[in-house]
């Protein structure tokens, strides 16, 4: 199928894009790498009448590094993630998750502001973001906020972000050197959404660790029972019958076989975490 008419628009900059988008209303919509919107014009399920151009927009592509926090573009794309743009100490880890993502011809278009605002329960940086203690930095046509990544989405395919604002950047904090992290996601083909996905970070010097479930229906889901569990543990972390009942109380809708995939990547994500 082909998409409805739209008029596009390519503002100079993100004050001129907000302003359109606030003469807009309902009717405008922000077009980033159009990997999620392209398919969703193609099939009308959105039937936007005016399309805003923000991927090439220079503050929106800027990587720095503020206060200790790494500022990433809400148009930095995945390829350029994967390619080691951000240089901070866990680079590394940053270029494998978003390698991980769909194919290169996706990454080479997708963005990270356009992947937290579509909020796929599915999507690899929702979770990532939350498992680093990111947050999101929103541009309004009254200013700029900023929420914490783990409160960004509020369900599946739904946000924080009311009509006019835009995700403006994403901001990481320092991550300790010592700090292990380990993400493991089921995928049933190579470059597809994961079936199930699991995260870890285990910091032993500030006695802190956070726990996530990702690819559930309504999105990441934090496991604060395991991170205790994590916390007590020695090098040999926690065990496999541990993690499937963390995995039943945090997640109770899932039936059994899905609850060993997710308790299985978990898994895998502590090893990974542990052997970095
Ligand atoms: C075949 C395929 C496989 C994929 N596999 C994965 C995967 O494994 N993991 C994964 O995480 N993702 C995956 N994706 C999704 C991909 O990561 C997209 O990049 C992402 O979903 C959307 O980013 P985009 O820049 O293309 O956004 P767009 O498609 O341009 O926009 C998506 C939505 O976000 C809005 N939007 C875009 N930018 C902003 C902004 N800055 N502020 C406010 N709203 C904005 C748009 O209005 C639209 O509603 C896959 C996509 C495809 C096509």
């Amino acid at each position: 199928m082909k998409p409805a008419s739209f008029e596009y628009v390519r503002p100079r900059d993100v004050t001129e894009a907000l302003s359109v988008l606030k003469k807009g209303a309902d009717r405008a919509r922000v077009i980033a790498g159009g990997q999620s919107l392209g398919p969703m014009l193609n099939f009308r399920v959105a039937r936007p009448q005016l399309l805003v151009d923000i991927a090439t927009l220079a503050e929106l592509r800027a990587i720095e590094q503020r206060e200790g926090k790494v500022r990433i573009g809400a148009a930095v794309t995945h390829a350029e993630i994967e390619d080691g743009a951000l240089a901070i100490p866990q680079s590394r880890f940053f270029s494998a998750v978003a390698r991980g993502i769909a194919y290169r011809a996706v990454r080479n278009r997708g963005t990270l502001g356009g992947s937290l605002a579509h909020a796929d329960p599915h999507a690899d940086w929702p979770m990532i973001l939350a498992l680093v203690g990111g947050s999101i930095v929103i541009a309004g046509s009254e200013g700029q906020k900023t929420v914490p990544a783990d409160r960004f989405a509020t369900g599946a395919f739904s946000t924080v972000l009311t009509p006019g604002e835009i995700v403006f950047a994403v901001e990481i904090p320092a991550i300790a050197p010592k700090c292990r992290l380990g993400v493991f996601k089921l995928c049933r083909k190579i470059g597809e959404f994961p079936h199930a996905s699991a995260g870890v970070l285990l910091d032993r010097d500030s006695n802190m660790s956070r726990v996530f479930l990702s690819a559930l229906a309504d999105g990441p889901r934090r496991l604060p029972d395991l991170e205790r569990v994590l916390l007590e543990a020695g090098r040999e972390g926690a065990s496999i019958a541990q993690i499937t009942r963390a995995v039943a109380d945090a997640a109770p809708e899932l039936d059994l076989v899905d609850r060993q995939l997710f308790a299985n990547c978990l898994a895998q994500a502590q090893l990974r975490a542990f052997q970095q």
